[in-house]
């Protein structure tokens, strides 16, 4: 395999910059450029960095090496630490192109040989992709966990599990005549239905892991001139939206990104819900809709001017009735508040933050983060679902093996581990002798 190269940190002017080098000639690197011929692993080095094809001083900085397969990718790798100025990196990484055998690595790449030599799992590369992506405390905190395993050990035990179940059934194919415990089959029955059920309470998430992960979309929702843009902007604390006395200023969709409890929010204010007079406004009309449509969360925002009603609110929705300076009560049900004065705001953020931060409330299990897992996890649900229905119908123990066989696979899709058939034998054999 090549050996590649890339700048591991941000392009741009900085104190210090990380060029990354791994495969099998990432130690020659080291000797080319830093001139250290047997460099200890893992010890901190201050060197003098040439261009080795010129012998022209580049920088000075600290260099690295790891030894595979005890380092981030399993090959022996090279980081060169230096001062992060545009020219002493673009010097750099010339030099590197320079030396024989080395090329710059492709986006993910490095990621890439981390798992495939069984570094990572596919969950704990999304989950390193994740830590870099975070935002917020909460994002930090469940991409960090993922990224150490937390998901993929969830779905490797519930694999392990499958595979015995399935080197069971099995076992009743290839022995049919032999003395294998009577109850081979019916062990199989309680198993699948303890499997099903905790892949179902794990399904069964309300999307929480997947809201963290990707935002949750809080939508403003209410009439002309209820407040909408000036309860924006005290959310957001600044000006983000226009404020005017005359209807139908907010002629799109305007939005602010929020940290509420950790997770991030985007707080989209939308065109007053009204019959629109010209063609901008309506259209600003039908994307308010549409987009309050999609949203996690609706806030209904209502003022005493226009009656104070909530016709267009729906279960969920938090209702919020504005301008409580102007002497009117909210009822029951309502927060009343002042964009104006700020009264009232805190128990609106209040109310935000339990909706929202409901989302990542410390959780014993993993939560799913991507489309990706539910779809495998589906697809593990209703092989399984297959299986114990056949076996209940005393299908063929072959059909059943099959369904179980596809329930795994769904599940190693999700991590990556799809040697199915390693795994089964050694599970098979182990349980041959052990029989
Ligand atoms: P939007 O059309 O719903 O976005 O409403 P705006 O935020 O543009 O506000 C419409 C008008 O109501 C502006 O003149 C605001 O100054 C005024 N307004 C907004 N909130 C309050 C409030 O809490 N009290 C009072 N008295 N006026 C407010």
């Amino acid at each position: 395999m090549d050996t590649i190269y890339a700048l591991s940190t941000a392009p741009g002017r900085a104190g210090v910059a990380v060029i990354r080098v791994s495969g099998e000639r990432a130690r020659e690197t080291v000797s080319r450029l830093a001139g250290v011929e047997k460099p200890r692993p893992r010890e901190a080095m201050l060197r003098r960095l040439r261009d080795p094809a010129s012998g022209v001083v580049l920088d000075r900085g600290l260099v690295l090496f790891f030894e595979g397969p005890g380092s981030f990718t399993g090959e022996d790798v090279a980081e060169f630490h230096i001062h992060g100025g545009r020219a002493v990196v673009a010097a750099l990484l010339q030099a590197l192109a320079g030396v024989p055998g080395l090329r710059a690595a492709e986006p993910g790449e490095f990621t890439r040989r981390a798992f495939e030599a069984g570094k990572l799992d596919l969950t704990e590369v999304e989950g390193l992709a994740d830590l870099i992506d975070a935002e917020t405390e909460a994002q930090r905190v469940q991409a960090l966990r993922q990224m150490e395993g937390a998901l993929g050990a969830l779905y490797e035990g519930w694999r392990g599990r499958l595979m015995r179940a399935l080197a069971y059934a099995e076992a009743s194919i290839d022995f049919p005549d032999e003395d294998l415990p009577d109850d081979l089959l019916e062990k199989l029955g309680p198993e699948i239905s303890a499997l099903s059920a905790e892949i179902a309470a794990h399904l069964d998430d309300e999307r929480r892991g997947e809201r963290l992960r990707d935002g949750v979309e809080v939508a403003i929702i209410g009439p002309p001139n209820a407040g909408k843009s000036s309860l924006l902007n005290r959310l957001a604390r600044r000006d983000a939206a226009i404020v005017s006395d005359e209807a139908g200023t907010t002629r799109d969709v305007l939005e602010v990104r929020l940290d509420i409890g950790g997770v991030p929010v985007t707080l989209a204010d939308t065109a007053g819900l009204r019959d629109a007079a010209n063609a901008i406004e309506r259209e600003g009309v039908r994307r308010a809709l549409e987009r309050a449509e999609a949203a996690d969360l609706r806030i209904v925002v209502a003022s005493p001017e226009e009656g104070g009603d909530f016709a267009q609110a729906r279960d969920g929705d938090i209702r919020v009735l504005n301008k409580i300076d102007l002497g009117a009560q909210a009822g029951s049900g309502v927060i009343g508040i002042s964009a104006l004065s700020g009264e009232g705001l805190e128990r609106l953020e209040e109310a935000l933050r339990e909706r929202i931060g409901a989302v990542h409330e410390a959780q014993e299990h993993p939560l799913i983060t991507r489309a990706r897992h539910r779809e495998g996890l589906q697809d593990c649900a209703a092989s399984l679902e297959r299986a114990g229905q056949g076996l209940a119908s005393g299908l063929d123990a072959e059909l059943i093996s099959e369904d179980l066989r596809l329930a795994a696979r769904a599940l190693g899709r999700i991590t990556g581990r799809v040697d199915v058939e390693d795994l089964l034998d050694v599970i098979f054999r182990d349980f041959c002798i052990g029989k």
